[in-house]
């Protein structure tokens, strides 16, 4: 027997590889101070833990509805309803298990061979791998240092076509922290309002920015919302990551689609689960507000010193936690910049080249890590010969 051929079409996360190769050393003894993973290093808040275990001491350890719990669905609705300004109701709302199934399922809900799905370079390495997958093509738009990691507009147009089906946006950005300004997503909005395609927007970092003002969604705007699909969840957010529980928001046809996925693969997210994000959403915020405050004392320190090494550059990002770093001046290839940094000085990071072409020459590094751990990465990069 042999895997099937699509199996070689889906790619990996880089950040689980460099993850195994930096525990792989620690084990022969070395110090590894670890950036290259992106999750909040702040236990999940207790109040969402103990709504757990009461959940589990009440039994809730079925089967539930394939959909979600209908009063975390109504939670969900009203979250999104407030924060986004729009009307979404819980028949608009799919719970499952990560962010993740979301991306996976809305494409195979969508996606015909031969379509084409417009994404950000560099991006979260999960679209490509998808959209390859199901034999669509990828259409890679650069996102641009000098636009604070957002689109060339005209770029964008240029690739929009008559076989666009999907239009991936991500903001806050995943690697580059980059913020799509709310002038940039009018832009967009008017661009494809009238194509017949449909916008996957992931906003699983949307609570975690630096900027004056909340990043703007596109489904906010005129006409936009029986066009998107919005992702977002709770990994980032209150920090449950291991917990696997996220969400999309998109128009009553598409629910149908995703439901029949589900019901094939997962049945239900944990009922358990459910019931603590239904903590998570209703009760207090102020650990999410807590974290986001370190995360922006970290961004400015860490950014800051990065400045202090040759070669390195590094704009302070506008959301989530990550600092992308240009190292071209160092005249070292990022992938070998990232494997020396990891092997000669202890620290784990990603080479930029990992998140798409446009991505070369970058080092991303998550700051989801103490003060002091950063510290001690910039003075192990700085001592590296
Ligand atoms: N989208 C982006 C941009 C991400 O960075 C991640 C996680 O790293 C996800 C989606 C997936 O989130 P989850 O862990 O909830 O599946």
């Amino acid at each position: 027997m042999k895997l099937a051929e699509r199996i070689a079409r889906l790619e990996i996360e880089s950040a689980f590889d460099v993850l195994v190769k930096a525990r792989a050393l620690e084990a022969t003894g070395r110090s590894v101070v670890h950036l290259e993973i992106g999750e909040p290093d702040f236990p999940t808040p207790p109040h969402i833990v103990d709504a757990a275990k009461l959940a589990l001491d009440q039994g809730w350890t079925r089967y539930g509805p394939t959909q979600g719990l209908p009063e975390l669905r109504e939670a969900i609705a009203a979250y999104i309803s407030r924060t986004r300004n729009v009307s979404v109701s819980e028949r608009n709302v799919c719970v499952v298990p990560g962010a993740k199934p979301i991306l996976f399922f809305s494409m195979l809900a969508l996606l015909e061979p031969g379509d084409e799905v417009v994404y950000p370079d560099p991006g979260f390495p999960i679209y490509r791998s998808m959209i390859q997958y199901l034999g669509a093509k990828p259409v890679p738009v650069p996102l641009l240092e000098s636009r604070g990691f957002s689109f060339d507009l005209n770029i964008l147009r240029d690739r929009l076509s008559s076989r666009t089906r999907l239009l991936i946006l991500n903001s806050p950005q995943n690697p580059t922290g980059g913020v799509i300004p709310g002038e940039d997503l009018r832009e967009i909005a008017a661009l494809v309002r009238d194509r017949d395609l449909m916008v996957l927007s992931d906003e699983i970092y949307s609570r975690i920015y630096y900027t004056a003002e909340a990043p703007a969604s596109i489904a906010t705007l005129p006409g936009m919302l029986e066009k998107t699909i919005l992702l977002d969840g709770f990994s980032k957010t209150y920090s449950m990551t291991g917990w696997r529980l996220g969400y999309g928001v998109m128009p009553e046809w598409l629910v149908e689609g995703v439901n029949k996925l589900m019901v094939n693969s997962n049945s239900c997210a944990a009922s358990f689960t459910q019931r603590a994000a239904l903590a998570a959403l209703t009760g207090p915020q102020i650990a999410v507000e807590q974290m986001v405050e370190q995360f922006r004392n970290r961004r400015d320190v860490f950014c800051r010193a990065l400045n202090t090494i040759p070669g390195f550059r590094c704009t302070p990002p506008g959301g989530a936690f990550y600092a992308f770093a240009n190292v071209e001046q160092t005249g070292i290839p990022s992938k070998d910049l990232a494997d020396r940094l990891l092997e000669r000085a202890g620290v784990a990071c990603l080479n930029g080249g990992s998140f798409g072409e446009h991505g070369e020459g970058y080092i991303r590094f998550s700051f989801a890590n103490s003060l002091e751990n950063l510290l001690e990465a910039i003075r192990r990069m700085k001592e590296m010969r």
